[in-house]
């Protein structure tokens, strides 16, 4: 679990968050937070606290995913839907680049996105996790992404400690939360009345320069931490990367990917929700008049049978191939590639895949030695 900050701590009321989006707005910034649509809850612009799913929880399994209303009066009961904060930064669909044709000569323009400054306002750990992997991707490999860097650039997160976990979180057990470790400009701690609130960039420390708050107090901490342990420890789910990632890379043959692979529709649900998924491939749409064309990068899934198509062949045409490449990059090859597993726990993967394939019941299965699979089958 990420430990407790050395970071001074402040208390709000919280009938005067508000003040908090009118500082951002202030300061120029739009403020995006939790929506309830259409039976999710999703990142939208908030004008204000009550456009916040206050009373809302969410109850999330394995291809199951329920919001209710209820009668608690917290601002932040719903933990995560479907989308983590990576859309805001590496956009689904972003336009790359306009070419055309006029008299005879051919212009290339990039269409760079507008920058922004946007506010996003409950972020939760694990996906400042999954963030932190995507900066590594688009901003410190070898290319660094402009695209990316000017919608990254206006962001300014405002995280929130997790005091409830889903039944399918398991950040505990990657060490990605509940809480916020870093990469957050505010972390805020939900208690009954307050909201406690820590700054964690020069950013951060003037917004709160700006609130009306006062030094939290020893009690008010204490209740925060028990609060963020209990979330830790009350996480059914975990997953042991004690022997990752050799052990993975040794499973390349091992029975189970027959068996999973049966149950996968390779509808690639699971890397479109994932905040670490990274995959994208390029379109060009042609114009109706034949003058000119858009270039655009669009998220893609290595469970699409174009992904492994390569130079005339696929390379992965079987659901088992694509699973397999998946979970053994995710799991093991990302921390060769990246120093980091590619795994931050959110547990949306469970979520949302439609029959409910788990990939912390997967990975030990997977790491089950066949004499352990035939003394099990004896047994049973
Ligand atoms: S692999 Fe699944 S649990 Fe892990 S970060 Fe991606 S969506 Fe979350
Ligand atoms: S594991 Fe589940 S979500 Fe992922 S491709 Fe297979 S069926 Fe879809």
């Amino acid at each position: 679990m990420a430990t407790q900050s050395n970071n001074h701590i402040d208390v709000v009321p919280k009938v005067l968050l508000q003040q908090l989006i009118d500082v951002l707005s202030a300061k120029g910034y739009r403020t995006v937070g939790p929506v309830v649509r259409d039976g999710a809850v999703l990142w939208d612009t908030i004008r204000q606290i009550a456009d916040l799913p206050i009373g809302w929880r969410d109850e999330q399994a394995p291809g199951r995913y329920r919001i209710e209303q209820t009668d608690s009066t917290r601002i932040f009961g719903v933990v995560h839907g479907p989308q983590s904060v990576k859309p805001l930064a590496f956009a689904p669909r972003e336009p790359l680049l306009m070419i055309e044709r006029s008299q005879g000569r051919i212009s290339i323009q990039p269409t760079m996105p507008k920058s922004e400054k946007v506010a996003v306002l409950g972020v939760r750990a694990c996906d400042l996790a999954g963030l932190a992997i995507q900066d590594h991707i688009f901003l410190k490999d070898a290319y660094r992404d402009p695209y990316y860097r000017t919608r990254r650039d206006g962001l300014f997160l405002i995280a929130v400690n997790c005091t409830r976990a889903l039944a399918t979180c398991f950040c505990a057990s990657m060490d990605t939360g509940p809480r916020a470790g870093a990469n957050f400009d505010l972390a805020l701690t939900e208690l009954d009345e307050e909201m406690l609130v820590e700054a964690g960039s020069e950013a951060g420390r003037e917004v709160v320069r700006a609130l009306t708050c006062a030094p939290a107090s020893t009690t008010q901490t204490s209740e925060a931490e028990r609060q963020i342990e209990a979330c830790a420890d009350s996480q059914t789910r975990q997953l042991d990367r004690s022997r990752l990632p050799q052990a993975l890379y040794d499973a390349h043959e091992h029975p189970r990917w027959d068996d999973v692979a049966a149950r996968c529709l390779a509808c690639g649900n699971c890397t479109m929700v994932c905040p670490t998924c990274f995959c994208h491939s390029v379109e060009v749409a042609p114009d109706l008049t034949q003058t000119g064309s858009e270039q655009s990068r669009l998220w893609d899934s290595c469970f699409t049978q174009e992904h492994g198509y390569i130079h005339g062949k696929n390379i992965r045409p079987t659901i088992k191939d694509r699973y397999r490449m998946w979970l053994t990059h995710k799991l093991a090859s990302w921390i060769d590639q990246f120093g980091t597993s590619g795994c931050v726990g959110c547990g949306r993967c469970i979520t949302w895949c439609p029959v409910g394939i788990d990939l912390t019941e997967e990975l030990p299965a997977l790491l089950k030695s066949s004499t352990q699979i035939k003394e099990e089958s004896i047994q049973s």
